[in-house]
């Protein structure tokens, strides 16, 4: 169970507690072996180091694409011990037993997330760290491996409890946490990798580093963390959090959802606004100004709103931020923020802010991954898109310019909605949405219901949805729910067609005097 540590290789690009490491580990005996940068830093401070040039025999080469891969390095890992076979080879070669390993590996994801050149991105993939980690990984029967900062005090605590000696329990610990760094970083390199040669599914590993340790998951029962892989740009992973408490899974995930859909409306056409409630929009909006467009998809559910997650396409003015103070939110994500709003939202320490530097691009290819008991679901990123000229009008009647214009918002707003997703949409704004049904007339139903309630609750004459426009993710099957859209007073539809009775459904359009396009895609979203 317990195993002596005599002699220890230090070799780390983060030099973070270094010093204090080594001078406890010499303290106790261990002598100390390292390469150049990591033996510079102990030296300098006054500790006794042999380079591992002068063990291997050889210099450090190639820029240091070679300086620890020797037989003397990992026969000294590697070898068992308590095996005759082994220890023999070991006198026979001049291998001395390596006990302990610190390394911590060349700044790959930093460097590119820093935008670097392929080159220096190349050159920041590190080899020899790695074969070290999983030579002491695998060999940790008789070896200690550590390759994060936060575990050097632990190592020490054991040392001392246990008279210069390590426990099972800590270097298996330590060996699966190596596992986990080495897997991760090569799926760094593979993320990265991917984007230089167009990713596929049917290629790709699954990795990320720890960001967060989250306090619990969906529920209070189930724990979680947050992983990010570097992949996608302008997110709630690359974001900065400003005020409030840490985000929960929940936020984390509502907050994803909140600003892939906002960035789907390019500022330049406009301020636009999202407000998310269990992953799904509750008030989508445009606006003459930011301060319009969070007030006009507040108002499409009201109820639903509070305590919602905000995201927003420009950075968030004192005008739209007072506005937001007026019900309790989780969080609000925007581009920016300027100094009048940092100041409103200060009052609200619970609220909190997020930046992120600019929109995420809808169109930007990537993954999307689903786990299924046994394994993953992956398929490319939703990034389909319709325009104007890609509709098939099927109707006698044509949709008027303004009917285009919210058939094409409906038709984004309703990607971004669990299906069988219905939206209703008036000038720029939700009007109704129904997700997450299992069937498609029960969603049209709802989602007017709602505008029916929004309006009682304002004190309108007609809800809403009176002269509004309607999307469905995937076609209707039947007529029934176009009718029941109808009825509600919709004037228009966008679907994507490609029923057996779009003959029927198209038939109760033109009764109903309603224009409707077809988009030939669906938007499916479970
Ligand atoms: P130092 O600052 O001590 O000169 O270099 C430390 C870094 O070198 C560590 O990040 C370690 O993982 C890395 N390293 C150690 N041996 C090798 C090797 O043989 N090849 C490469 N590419 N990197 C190594």
């Amino acid at each position: 169970d317990l195993a002596p540590l005599r002699r220890a290789l230090l070799s780390v690009s983060d030099k973070t507690g270094l010093v204090a490491f080594g001078r406890a580990l010499a303290a106790k005996g261990v002598e100390l072996l390292s390469t150049g940068g990591t033996a510079k830093a102990l030296r300098d401070a006054g500790l006794e180091v042999r380079d591992v040039a002068e063990v291997t025999g050889f210099p450090e080469m190639m820029d240091g694409r070679v300086k620890t891969l020797h037989p003397v390095v990992h026969g000294g890992l590697l070898a068992l011990r308590d095996n005759d076979d082994h220890v023999a080879a070991m006198e026979t070669h001049g291998i001395g037993p390596i006990d302990l390993v610190v390394v911590n590996l060349y700044p790959f994801e930093e460097t590119v997330a820093k935008g670097a050149e392929y080159a220096e991105v190349i050159e920041n993939i590190d080899i020899g760290g790695p074969a070290m980690i999983r030579s002491a990984a695998k060999n940790h029967g008789f070896v200690t491996v550590v390759v994060d900062v936060e575990d050097y005090d632990a190592v020490v605590a054991e040392l001392d409890a246990n008279g210069g000696q390590t426990r099972y329990a800590l270097r298996q610990r330590l060996a699966q946490t190596a596992y986990a760094r080495t897997a991760a970083y090569d799926t760094a390199v593979s993320t990265w990798m991917a984007a230089e040669v167009g990713e596929t599914p049917r290629r790709r590993t699954f990795g990320g580093r720890l960001a967060q340790s989250l306090r619990y998951g969906e529920n209070p029962h189930q724990q979680a963390a947050f992983y990010v892989d570097g992949s996608g740009g302008a997110g709630v992973a690359t974001a900065t959090q400003h005020q409030g408490k840490a985000l929960s899974y929940n936020n984390i995930n509502d907050t994803d959802a909140a600003f892939e859909l906002v960035s789907e409306f390019d500022p330049s056409d406009g301020p636009a606004c999202a407000i998310i409630k269990h992953a799904n929009p509750c008030g989508v909006a445009r606006g003459a100004t930011l301060k319009e467009a969070y007030v006009r998809a507040f108002d499409c559910d009201r109820t639903s709103a509070f305590g919602g997650i905000i995201a927003l396409n420009q950075p968030l003015d004192a005008a739209t931020a007072q506005e937001i103070t007026g019900i309790f939110t989780e969080v609000v994500i925007a581009p920016g923020a300027d100094a009048g709003a940092m100041d409103i939202f200060g009052q609200k320490k619970n609220l909190r802010l997020l930046t992120t530097g600019g929109l995420a691009d809808p169109r930007a290819a990537g993954l999307a991954v689903r786990q299924v008991s046994g394994g993953y679901l992956v398929q490319d990123k939703d990034v389909g898109h319709v325009g104007a000229d890609d509709l098939k009008v099927v109707t006698k009647r044509a949709p008027t310019a303004q009917e285009l214009a919210d058939l094409l918002f409906a038709w984004t707003v309703a990607k971004h909605v669990k299906s069988n997703a219905i939206i209703y949409v008036k000038d720029g704004a939700t009007v109704g949405v129904g997700a997450g049904q299992m069937s498609r007339v029960d969603s049209t139903r709802i989602a007017a219901r709602k505008a029916q309630d929004m309006a009682e609750a304002m004190g309108l004459a007609a809800p809403l949805t009176q002269g509004s426009v309607v999307a469905s993710d995937a076609f209707f099957p039947f007529a029934d729910g176009l009718v029941t859209a109808a009825e509600a007073g919709a004037t228009a539809l966008i679907q994507p067609g490609g029923s057996m009775r779009d003959d029927e459904v198209i038939a109760a359009a033109d009764e109903a005097g309603l224009a409707m396009v077809f988009t030939s895609m669906r938007h499916f979203r479970h």
